[in-house]
């Protein structure tokens, strides 16, 4: 049988480019290629830009009440079928079903968000600043925006974007990940049945060559980039040399800070779903738990007693755990456990050879626990994005503060605490853009915004939230005064009455 290969979707139906370039597509709990996705060219993004272009000026000049009005109609869609674009995440990624569910839980979130776009994007009056003036402003779309997203949500992080995006009167040209490109076809088919003209939503699959493209056309006012730390600075740099707005997402290694005080039953639950969920591969995971002594030994029988009980196995089979991406991926992180053990690291529970309730060839690595893990070592210091939790023990919170404040990253943290004055005090001085009291994985709900510190994001909007429309958009400021009969004669100062 020959292999399906997925189409690009460009002014409201697939399209197959010039490009002949393709990659695999794996179905990684059984280790097989199941699809082949196209590589764009440059000519084929150019294409794809085109059309957003020429749905542009149409798109913003659309009503506020029907641009509301479609974003009501994919929201429902969306609804109606998330367990058909669950199962296609399931496919692509790994991620078990139900964890499918809640990443598009979190993208239907910022779609509510977006139907609210007439009273978000609206402006502000002020009568009578002057005699006879008055200013207001509004705020207008950019035209055509770039959205680039990576493999680990091919459903929400698009949609950290693209509904504000689109509702505020801009057209799209999505770059997802190439290893699980299919839910963006999906989306985008999902929003043209909702009613939204061709053009305005386009997709195009790729690697370097299409994200290059999409950095230097001219055409594409503003870039949205989520993924690893190096190539988040990469489009940055090239993004703004080329005159966008950019706002670039990166990498993490995110810290859970557990105070003397702390219900050690509540963090090892939390340790265990906040670590090993998604089988690590979230930039909000836990993948270092900081232990103010003597908690740790307590808390590591806690949290071994837990990971015993993970089922590991193929996401549509009601297991906990799914495997990694690629075969590539899974071996990268295998690896850390040699370099822990090198390192001087205590390997207590090892992922490797694990039982699996699913095909042998899976991209399989169960969970692991390492202590006293050294923070000289690479095993702390670089961003592993695997089912792998380090245990670093320190005799403070002052020492634990300044290990996490000296952390390349600071996308997110947690500190387990009953002492509300030491949760306090950590807010105010941790250097991380997302913080959890008591909560593992704090990520914003969508009526706030998105976005991390230092090398965990450039750029200084964050993603979806207040900050999405105000990036998505122009503001203008307007001075007006219409003539009457007290109108004063000539005055070569500001006004000043
Ligand atoms: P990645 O950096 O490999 O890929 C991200 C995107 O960049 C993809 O669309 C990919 O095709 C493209 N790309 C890959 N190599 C490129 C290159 N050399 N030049 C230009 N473009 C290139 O990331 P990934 O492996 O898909 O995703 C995992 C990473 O994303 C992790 O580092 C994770 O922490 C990060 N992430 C961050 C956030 C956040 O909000 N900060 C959210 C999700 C994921």
């Amino acid at each position: 049988m020959a292999t399906e290969i997925l189409d690009h979707w460009v002014a409201g139906k697939t399209f197959k480019g010039a490009s002949t370039r393709t990659a695999p597509v794996y179905n990684p709990a059984q280790g097989v290629v199941q699809k082949e996705v196209r590589l764009a060219s440059t000519k084929d993004v150019d294409a794809a830009v085109a059309a957003a272009k020429a749905a542009a000026p149409g798109w913003a000049d659309t009503s506020w009440a029907k641009r509301t009005a479609i974003m009501f109609a994919f929201r429902e869609i969306l609804n109606a079928r998330k367990d058909e674009l669950a199962a296609i995440l399931t496919s692509e990624h790994g991620k078990v079903l139900s964890d499918a569910g809640g990443e598009i839980a979190r993208g239907l979130e910022v779609v509510e968000f977006a139907c609210n776009i007439a009273h978000l994007a609206k402006g502000e009056y002020a009568e009578q600043v002057s005699t006879g003036v008055d200013v207001y402003s509004l705020r207008q779309p950019l035209g055509v925006v770039g959205i680039i997203s990576p493999f680990n949500f091919p459903a929400m992080v698009p949609m950290w974007f693209f509904p504000i995006a689109i509702a505020a009167g801009n057209t799209v040209v999505l770059k997802p990940s190439e290893k699980d490109p299919t839910a963006a076809n999906w989306m985008a088919k999902a929003f043209t049945e909702a009613g939204l003209p061709d053009g305005v939503f386009n997709v195009v699959h790729g690697d370097k060559e299409s994200v290059d493209a999409i950095l230097d056309h001219p055409d594409i006012a503003s870039v949205s980039f989520v993924g690893s730390t190096p190539i988040a600075k990469y489009v940055y740099e090239r993004g703004t040399a080329a005159g966008k707005r950019v706002q670039a997402l990166g990498g993490a290694k995110n810290h859970m800070l557990v105070l003397p005080d702390a219900d050690l039953d509540l963090v090892a639950d939390s340790a265990v779903n906040a670590g090993f969920g998604s089988a690590g591969e979230r930039c909000m995971a836990i993948s270092v738990l900081v232990a103010v002594e003597p908690v740790a030994d307590e808390l590591i029988g806690k949290i071994k007693d837990r990971m015993a009980t993970l089922k590991v196995g193929d996401g549509t089979r009601g297991c906990d755990m799914g495997p990694l991406i690629t075969k590539e991926h899974r071996d990268k992180v295998a690896g850390y456990l040699d370099l822990a053990v090198k390192d001087g690291a205590d390997l207590v529970v090892d992922g490797r050879g694990i039982s699996v309730d699913g095909a042998g060839d899976g991209f399989w690595l169960g969970p692991t626990l390492i202590d006293k893990v050294p923070t000289s070592s690479d095993v702390y210091t670089h961003e592993i994005f695997g089912p792998v939790l380090s245990i670093v023990r320190v005799e403070s919170y002052d020492e634990g503060l300044e290990l996490i404040n000296a952390s390349q990253y600071g996308n997110g943290t947690a500190i387990f605490t009953n002492d509300g004055g030491a949760a306090r005090r950590f807010q105010r001085e941790v250097t991380v853009g997302m913080i959890g009291i008591n909560v593992p994985i704090p990520v914003p709900v969508g009526y706030f915004s998105f976005g991390g510190w230092k090398d965990s994001a450039f750029g200084d909007t964050k993603a979806y939230g207040p900050h999405a429309v105000h990036f998505f958009t122009r503001e203008k400021a307007i001075t007006s005064r219409w003539l009457d009969p007290s109108h004063g004669g000539l005055n070569l100062g500001f006004p000043q009455n």
